[in-house]
């Protein structure tokens, strides 16, 4: 039987563990709550059993240094022996983080490295705390280390080729800071803008060789998929199939979903999955990580749709809202920017 499915099925793993509830602080919106109920949705979901689960190594400490710097490493060091603090108003580390986010990065790292040597076909690390907001030299945005850089600057040492994918509804500030200047790795993000963090502009589109590998989609509160989908169509599709990955990293955000409080855009359920599947077409060898998504009437379902069209199980949810679509000028001056780069 397990042989059968080997050979017929897709495996999906899940990267998760209760350590990461150990990263928590009374009443933030980034808390253990949120992977406790997403991880129940995925219990009760029809293709559950077929799922494979693996537990998060420790990231080793020096390739922290890879793309964080002394201080930002020391400090959350220090703080973790002892105490929860708070690096700023958004960011909090609790005793033991240092363990605690080393996993997070480790997991989504351990995930990335099964997937590109085939051990596994697709997976997703439910990983806290999340990523995308830390930058070389700053813990920020309620993320420590960032885990999907570290994964994408450990693959792409060994000359992979490695496409970050980012539909959470903020800027990943620190992911694109990481890669600004590199033509080995694509980062793609569609986001709510004026928001936080403030960058994610359509004129960031990186620098020296990386010149045409970073792309920005700011998009108007009240976008939605209408909205998205002519970004994915015309530009990131057509630019992914030409970058030609041998990885898809996917900085996996729950928070474009219309009922985020934290949030901006419009989407639906059934379109988290939706953008997976489209990425597909282009390299099925995908590696989604946790990033944001508060709202925890919602974020087990957007797990699901993810989960479901990674093991070949797309799912239906009910779920319906309304669009505002403005996104027409974002659309051509990005366009226009990027097509001496890519055939557009
Ligand atoms: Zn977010």
């Amino acid at each position: 039987m397990v042989i059968l499915k080997a050979l017929l099925g897709m495996k999906t793993e899940i990267v998760y563990s209760d350590v990461f509830r150990k990263h928590d602080t009374i009443s933030h919106p980034e808390n253990a709550e949120r992977t406790l109920v997403m991880m129940n949705a995925l219990k009760e979901a029809s293709f559950y059993d077929d799922l494979s689960f693996i537990d998060p190594p420790v990231l080793p400490e020096e390739m922290l240094y890879h793309i964080h710097n002394q201080r930002m490493i020391f400090e959350i060091k220090q703080i973790s022996e002892t105490k929860t603090a708070w690096l700023d108003l958004d960011t909090y580390v609790c005793k033991d983080d240092f363990d605690t986010a080393r996993r997070a990065a480790g997991g989504t790292l351990a995930l990335a490295k099964r997937v590109l040597d085939g051990r596994a076909d697709n997976g997703f690390a439910v990983v806290r705390p999340p990523g995308h907001h830390a930058t070389p030299t700053t813990s920020m945005g309620f993320c420590l280390f960032n885990n999907v850089s570290i994964s994408a600057y450990e693959l792409a040492k060994f000359g992979h080729k490695i496409l970050i994918f980012d539909p959470d509804v903020h800027h990943g500030n620190g992911t694109q800071e990481v890669f600004y200047a590199r033509n080995d790795v694509l980062y793609q993000s569609f986001h709510v803008s004026p928001h936080f963090p403030g960058t994610g502009k359509i004129e960031e589109i990186g620098k020296g060789k990386g010149k045409g590998y970073n792309m920005n989609a700011p998009l108007a509160h009240g976008n939605g998929e209408e909205a998205v989908q002519q970004i994915i169509d015309d530009i990131f599709i057509p630019a992914a199939e030409q970058f030609n990955p041998d990885l898809i990293l996917v900085s996996s955000g729950f928070d474009s979903h219309h009922a985020d409080r934290m949030g901006g855009l419009h989407l639906t359920v059934d379109y988290f999955g939706d953008l997976l599947k489209q990425f597909q077409q282009i390299q099925p060898k995908m590696v989604c990580t946790l990033e944001g998504g508060y709202n925890l009437d919602w974020i087990g379902k957007c797990l699901v749709s993810q989960v479901g069209q990674l093991a070949g199980f797309p799912q239906h949810f009910e779920d319906t809202t309304t669009e505002k679509n403005t996104s027409q000028k974002v659309y051509t001056k990005l366009k226009k920017k990027l097509q001496p780069f890519w055939k557009l």
